[in-house]
C-alpha cells in the first residue's frame, strides 16, 4: 500500500476503529433501544407486533454487526501486513477516496461494479425461478 501516505493509513485506521467501537456499542443495544432505533432495520424484515420476530430481528442485527467487526478486523490486519488497499481480483489500487468512503473495500471500483451486474442478474434469474445453483 505504498500509494497511502502514513496520514491516509492513519485516517483510514481511526474511520474502522470508531465503526467498530459504534458496531460493539450496537451490538450490546438492549432491545427497547433497537425498537426506538428502528429505522435501522428495514421496514419488511420487522414486524413490531410480534416479540417472536423482534427477537428475530435482534440476532439478524447482531450477526451482521459481528458480521462486520470481523471484516474490519480483517482489514485492520492486512493494513499490519501491508497488503491493504488493493482490490482482491485485479491487484489494482483500490484508491484513496474510495477507500475512505468504504474503507473495508476489497474491490476496486471496477470490479465492484461488475460484480454487482452480476449479483443482479443472478436475481433476476433466480426471480424469474430459474435457479443458476441447482
Ligand atoms: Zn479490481
Amino acid at each position: 500500500m505504498d500509494y497511502l501516505t502514513d496520514e491516509q493509513v492513519e485516517t483510514l485506521k481511526q474511520i474502522m476503529r470508531d465503526q467498530q467501537d459504534r458496531l460493539v456499542r450496537a451490538a450490546r443495544n438492549t432491545m427497547t433501544e433497537q425498537y426506538d432505533n428502528r429505522d435501522v432495520v428495514p421496514a419488511d424484515t420487522i414486524d413490531l407486533s410480534s416479540d417472536e420476530s423482534l427477537q428475530v430481528t435482534e440476532h439478524r442485527l447482531r450477526d451482521r454487526e459481528k458480521f462486520l467487526i470481523a471484516k474490519i478486523d480483517k482489514a485492520l490486519k492486512r493494513m499490519e501486513a501491508g497488503t491493504y488497499g488493493y482490490c482482491k481480483e485485479c491487484d489494482d489500487e483500490i484508491g484513496f477516496p474510495r477507500l475512505k468512503a468504504r474503507p473495508v473495500a476489497e474491490l476496486c471500483i471496477d470490479c465492484k461494479e461488475e460484480q454487482e451486474q452480476f449479483e443482479k442478474g443472478t436475481a433476476k434469474r433466480r426471480m424469474q425461478g430459474d435457479s443458476v445453483f441447482p
